[in-house]
């Protein structure tokens, strides 16, 4: 958790904070954006390097098509539109595992402008602007541990040089550490959906940075803000920016001046600190590339990979309640990610009642997932198991009761559905008509003042006849063929 510098409620209150993010995503290519070096994570390093990745002189850069395709989809995605011709820009500035001395990356021109996410608040829906997405290349990475002489050398491993980026930078819209969570949960999965990106936070495949400042409420100059950097969770940036709000208006309130700088969140103390002061955008002397030729993205090209678009998040929520009868709440859960989505739509499809597979996952799963702390995609019941049992249900071949008894043991083995129906034998539940029928006589035997309100023209009376028999048959009893046996009996 966060630990907050003790500010008081009152002074809490007169400020609002004012945040923007920048999210590096890394796509998904085979190979570099300006070289054919692998992109493989977790290579020997140094291993996939050329003399374009190295910076040597006289190598030149040739875009990689996959790069821009993928850059464009999640643009495209983020609800960007699509600037048909960008430049590319060197980016100056001197770091060890920078060895051209320069990134290439884009400026004014970038790729795609004016998009936005939208995310949930207290007050409804709001709508977070996204102010460009542009293409660039990544840098290499120090290695400070994992060889001989860390102790007192570092090392750099240049593999991920050249790695192509998209970065996607938010408009100063976010009002609060929660709604920057939202912005980037929702971000996350918009661009697991396209497929761009396995936005691997423990691999470096999405990187966030965090602007944040704050302003008494009603202002409308921006504080001097302060960036947070190399924040490697969600929930880390959360504990962050709150930490920051807290620390930036207990500054203020007791006199003192913001500092413009970059500063690095320690997880375990839940602090940031100061690291340097900020570089000024024109430190970096950006100036158009002259190796590569302006990006022309046009309108044949941009429809070519507006055909790949997904169906998105959002709009897939709202299709499958509609087509499922499951809650909002519930369709969260079954399309946190694409391919659970998929699984489920797959199998409730396939099945005879798919607002049954809909109903089981939130009756017999989501509880007894949430009792053993897992996410629905660690389920020991897979989505294809859930069907079947669903299935069963429909045909009359196990009870409400059966399905259950097989969901604990499922849990309790960790085994899929099909598999411990099949290791206990495939049991169906009793037709036999012979017991039924001696309950049904002796329930309807019992009961004369409902028989006779029953044949009186009050059909809903069925209702406590079969509550009746199921009681006495301890749940085992088939609901479809009680309600078969009763209706003859009592009609006859
Ligand atoms: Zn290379």
């Amino acid at each position: 958790m966060a630990t907050t510098p003790d500010t008081s409620v009152g002074a809490r209150a007169k400020y609002e904070p004012v945040i923007g993010l920048e999210v590096h995503v890394q796509l998904l290519t085979a190979s570099k954006i300006f070289c054919s070096c692998s992109t493989r994570f977790g290579d020997a390093p140094n291993t996939n390097v050329c003399p374009v990745c190295l910076g040597l002189p006289g190598a030149l850069p040739v875009l990689n098509r996959k790069a821009v395709d993928f850059a464009v989809l999640a643009a495209m995605a983020l609800n960007c539109e699509i600037r048909e011709t960008s430049i590319f820009a060197r980016k100056n500035y001197f770091y060890p595992d920078l060895p051209k001395g320069y990134q290439i990356s884009q400026y004014d021109k970038p790729l795609a402008e004016h998009g936005w996410i939208e995310v949930k608040t207290p007050e409804g829906m709001k709508k977070i602007g996204i102010t460009r997405v542009h293409l660039e290349e990544d840098a290499g990475k120090s290695l400070h541990e994992g060889f001989a002489e860390a102790a007192d050398k570092t090392a750099i491993d240049l593999n991920r040089t050249g790695v192509p980026l998209i970065e996607i930078v938010s408009e100063p819209d976010i009002a609060s550490p929660d709604e920057a969570y939202d912005y980037l949960t929702k971000l996350k999965e918009i661009i697991l959906y396209t497929g761009v990106s396995d936005c691997n936070m423990e691999e470096g495949s999405l990187r966030c940075d965090a602007n944040i400042s704050v302003r008494p409420r009603g202002q409308k100059e921006f504080g001097t803000k302060t960036e947070v950097k190399n924040v490697n969770s969600f929930r880390f940036i959360r504990e962050a920016l709150e930490y920051e709000i807290e620390r930036q208006i207990g500054v203020i309130e007791s006199g003192g001046k913001i500092s413009q700088e970059t500063r690095l969140y320690n997880a375990d103390e839940g602090k940031t600190y100061g690291m340097r002061s900020k570089e000024q955008a024109h430190d970096y002397r950006y100036f158009p590339e002259p190796d590569l030729l302006p990006l022309v993205v046009d309108e044949k090209w941009q429809a070519e990979i507006r055909r790949m678009l997904p169906e998105l998040p959002e709009a897939r929520r709202q299709r499958m309640v509609g087509d499922y009868g499951i809650t909002e709440k519930d369709v969260v859960a079954l399309t946190a990610t694409k391919a659970l989505a998929d699984q489920f739509e797959a199998a409730a499809k396939a099945a005879k009642n798919p607002k049954r597979v809909a109903n089981l996952v939130q009756s017999e799963l989501v509880g007894r997932l949430r009792a053993k702390g897992l996410e629905i995609e660690q389920s020991p019941v897979s989505m294809k198991g859930v069907a079947m049992s669903a299935d069963l249900v429909e045909s009359g071949a196990i009870s409400g009761k059966m399905l259950k008894d097989f969901y604990d043991l499922s849990f309790e083995r960790g085994k899929d559905f099909p598999v411990v129906y099949e290791e206990e034998g495939r049991p169906e539940q009793s037709r036999d008509t012979s017991s039924l029928e001696k309950i049904i006589d002796e329930i309807v035997v019992a009961n004369p003042k409902q028989v006779e309100q029953y044949r009186a023209g009050k059909k809903t009376m069925i209702g406590f006849f079969v509550g009746q028999v199921m009681k006495a048959s301890k749940g085992q009893a088939n609901p479809q063929l009680v309600n078969e046996l009763l209706g003859k009996k009592l009609d006859g």
